[in-house]
């Protein structure tokens, strides 16, 4: 199937998705959007109001901020691809609970396994916590790990940026990074076959079963 294809199944899944409670308060789901093909993906938290009410990822404040974020690292939105770690909006903003990122974690598989991107950025501790177990942001933001044959690069989320002014320098400095680590990235992924085959994962295949995801491996 081809990454166009199944991002397209990926979103009507999740918007008739009943995996969680979270459906219930659903006006739109945000499965995310961008380049089918990029090689850098972002991965947030989950969707705000104006996420639910336009069904798209990061069109608030965070949103905007994101995209300055994006323009420090000489990309645009268009060029990347942009989701969230839940699809559908936690009431309130509240964080996402266990049970809603595992019934939400069949899609992400699909969508990163179609998209195949050489660089992940994790948005946020939900999104972290999904390659990286015991990861503490204010050690390792910035720096790149590999899970599943990818570079993995945890990053504060834009929000607590936009609440902690003292972060902002400090994310803005992160992103300037990316273009040399996306370098980094497909180097050593073209001279390491075996990392991407690693990255190879059967969830291509549609499956409502969870893949369990192969936590933080340095190589
Ligand atoms: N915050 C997120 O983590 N994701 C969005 O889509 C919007 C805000």
């Amino acid at each position: 199937m081809k990454s166009e294809e199944v991002l397209k199944e990926v979103a009507q899944q999740t918007s008739v998705c009943t995996r969680c409670k979270l459906h219930f308060s659903r006006r739109n789901a945000v499965p995310g959007a961008g380049n089918p093909h990029s090689e850098i993906m972002f991965i947030g938290e989950g969707p705000g109001f104006h996420e639910n009410q336009q069904g798209l990822p990061f069109v608030g404040a965070a949103g905007q901020f994101l995209d300055e974020l994006l323009a420090e690292a000489s990309l645009k939105r268009e060029d990347v691809f942009i989701t969230n770690v839940v699809k559908c909006r936690p009431p309130g903003n509240r964080d996402p609970q266990p049970e809603e990122l595992e019934a939400c974690k069949p899609y992400l598989e699909r969508q990163i396994a179609a998209i195949n991107p050489d660089v992940i950025v994790t948005l946020g501790r939900f999104s972290m916590g999904h390659f990286i177990r015991n990861g503490k942001i204010s050690s390792i933001h910035g720096h790149s790990f590999w899970s599943n044959g990818r570079m993995i690069i945890p990053m504060y989320h834009p929000a607590a940026a936009l609440h902690q002014p003292s972060l902002r320098s400090v994310v803005v400095t992160d992103f300037k990074e990316l273009p040399r680590m996306l370098k980094e990235a497909k180097e050593t992924r073209k001279n390491n076959p075996e990392l991407v085959s690693l990255s190879d994962v059967d969830s291509l295949e549609d499956s409502t079963e969870d893949h369990g995801t192969e936590q933080l491996s340095l190589f």
